[in-house]
């Protein structure tokens, strides 16, 4: 087994912040200690119409910033739609694909996501490619089953050398304050991991971070994070607080 890969604590800010919320993003910086840094990597990926100013306040800090989703093409006749190329332009590292809320309100479908995963890499990004069941799934005992689907559909067709995250997150658990056990947890990281395995290639499986996210919080962020196979977490409300999200990454300090 190779060594564990850095961990990547990374924070999603859905539609929420206008630009007086650059202070939080200050607030995480200067929060980002020298050992923090050691344990681990920041991600913020606040709305697109904060990026290019976040990632300009960000410069320096060792603060990540990333976007929430990106269309497959390069650019063209798309109103609305923003491409890898520009979010990189405009200074993101990391762009999330196929959250469970993109999947949800726009239908995007694992074909959707893996066309949104390779636009990523094509334009030198890192995608979060997310994947996790829904409280149907789970209660009829398909947990394994779709989440070994997602994964298979979603990643990039030649993940083979491909830098990218994947993270795993119940939607039943995003933003309710229920998580599953820690056994749970390890069981789908575990299942992932083996996936990659198939996917990546055996060499280079281990350095592809599974991000645990789902309503995780500073009270919980220990024992989840501590999970065998969970190399960082997607955190969602908890994120939008510099505290929380800094106490939260603080659980990688020994
Ligand atoms: C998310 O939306 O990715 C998420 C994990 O949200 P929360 O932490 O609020 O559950």
């Amino acid at each position: 087994m190779p060594d564990r890969p850095r961990p990547l604590v990374a924070g999603n800010w859905k539609m929420n912040g206008l630009r007086r919320a650059e202070t939080v993003l200050h607030e995480i910086a200067a929060g980002y200690t020298p050992g923090l840094r050691i344990a681990t990597e920041l991600l913020v990926c606040p709305p697109a119409t904060l990026l290019r100013g976040f990632a300009v306040a960000a410069l320096g800090s060792g603060v990540a910033v990333g976007a929430q989703d990106c269309h497959p093409a390069q650019s063209g006749a798309f109103t609305g739609d923003l491409s890898a190329e520009m979010l990189a332009d405009a200074g993101a590292s990391y762009v999330i694909v196929g959250h469970s809320e993109r999947r949800q309100y726009h239908r995007e479908k694992d074909a959707d996501v893996r066309a949104k995963a390779e636009a990523a890499c094509r334009a030198g990004l890192t995608p979060i490619v997310c994947v996790g069941e829904t409280r149907e799934e789970r209660e009829a005992g398909r947990t394994l089953a779709v989440v070994r689907r997602q994964v298979r559909g979603s990643l990039p067709e030649d993940a083979s050398g491909a830098t990218l995250v994947v993270a795993y997150e119940p939607v039943w658990a995003i933003g309710t304050g229920l998580t599953p056990t820690a056994a749970d947890v390890a069981e789908v990281h575990a299942l992932i991991r083996g996936e990659l395995r198939r996917a990546v290639g055996r060499a280079e499986h281990g350095r592809v971070r599974i991000l645990y996210g789902g309503s995780v919080k500073p009270a919980n962020a220990r024992e989840l994070l501590g999970v065998e196979h969970v190399d960082g977490a997607l955190v969602g409300g908890a994120s939008l607080v510099a505290a929380d999200f800094l106490a939260i990454a603080g659980a990688y300090l020994r």
